[in-house]
């Protein structure tokens, strides 16, 4: 095909994020909206349904749980849908992590009903996401699903996301962090977005406002994080991972070395319990090393990964024996047909990906034996 000119926008309808943002999300809802339903697991639906509840009650909802099982499964989707159909359920606010928010945003799909996203952790973008990822109930990653859509509503509590582990933020800035760099790529090599349209400028530009946010105030976010203190630099780091970085994906494109490795990475059982933006994150590396960016524009990432825990070396995301042989495993999972490392613009070959993953491991060790 020739020229194509066509450039979406896929945002969230409404995103509100502040200390207390729950308390007073219901002056931003219509009124009498009826039965709404809350998902959120047994550890989450504590932190969140006091505030929700008494913030809804002005906008005249009907409150209602769903106690979420943990995993976005087929399963699980079904009987939300089926409980939501039966109690003519009119909204659905998701609360929690990814998985959470996914199930809520596939019986939303399914049913047509608005949906609430009310992420608790920082950890990835997918509170403000079209895509949902599901699982089998055993926790085996299935399939994604393209729900064209971002959620209606997006409330960020950061009283709630201050008190979570710090390791889940740290993940989030490394998720964030690759939207710039496989934007750009994505765009130099004129693919699509998930939406299939052409990366538009906007979203590019969100991208780099993330990545910028991260690289001068990630630092001082995490360390307010560690000391459950709210500060101006944990707040622009919040939004960065969770709006401004989807927004740069969803019309930017955010899918090429770090997503393909991330997702490559998972075959070996070691690496599983690494989370997805710190997986993301030692991908960014290994894009850097492909481009031939300048030796001191990898250090400069770099010092700023061990400022905040992000992993520099393959020992850090867990490998650590028979490098070679689970390397070469990984590049042929990664490069096979239609992967996201094919989105670059220059072809990645497994010959290729294997010396770049060796030499972002090399240099993460050179660095390390600087002691900086
Ligand atoms: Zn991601």
């Amino acid at each position: 095909m020739g020229y194509s000119a066509m450039r979406g926008h896929f945002l969230a309808q409404k995103y509100l994020q502040g200390p207390g943002a729950l308390s007073n999300c219901g002056q931003f809802l219509p009124g009498n909206i009826g039965k709404l339903l809350l998902l959120a697991d047994n550890t989450v639906m504590p932190l969140v349904f006091d505030s929700f509840k008494n913030s809804v009650s002005d906008a005249k909802v009907e409150l209602i749980m769903w106690n979420f099982g943990g995993e976005c499964s087929e399963e699980e989707i079904a009987e939300v849908k089926s409980f939501s159909l039966n109690n003519e359920i009119k909204i659905i606010a998701g609360a929690g992590g990814g998985k959470a928010l996914d199930t809520t945003r596939m019986v939303c799909h399914h049913l047509g009903l608005p949906m609430i996203s009310i992420p608790t952790i920082a950890a990835t973008n997918a509170a403000t996401s079209s895509l949902a990822a599901v699982y089998s109930k055993d926790h085996v990653y299935k399939y994604p699903v393209k729900i064209g859509r971002c959620p209606d509503f997006v409330i960020v509590d950061t009283e709630i996301i201050a008190n979570a582990p710090v390791r889940f933020l740290i993940a989030g800035m490394g998720d964030a962090l690759s939207t710039k760099y496989e934007g750009e790529a994505m765009k130099a090599a004129n693919k699509k977005t998930v939406h299939g349209t052409d990366c538009n400028q906007t979203s590019l530009f969100f991208s780099n406002l993330a990545h910028d946010i991260i690289l001068e105030k990630g630092y001082l976010a995490k360390i307010s994080a560690e000391k459950r203190q709210i500060t101006p630099a944990l707040e622009d780091v919040i939004e960065a991972i969770l709006f401004l970085s989807e927004a740069g994906a969803e019309g930017g494109g955010g899918t090429a070395v770090p997503h393909g490795l991330h997702a490559a990475f998972t075959i070996l059982p070691e690496v599983k319990e690494v989370y997805h933006g710190e997986r993301v994150a030692f991908g960014i590396l290994v894009q850097l090393i492909l481009e031939n960016r300048p030796l001191d524009y990898i250090l400069k990432m770099q010092k700023f990964y061990r400022s905040v825990g992000l992993p520099i070396t393959l020992r850090d995301i867990h490998i650590i024996e028979n490098m070679d042989q689970k390397i070469h495993e990984v590049v042929n999972k990664a490069c096979e047909p239609e992967r996201y490392v094919h989105n670059m613009p220059f072809t990645v070959t497994k010959d290729s990906l294997f010396s770049a993953i060796m030499m972002a491991d090399a240099l993460g060790h050179e660095f390390l034996s600087r002691g900086e």
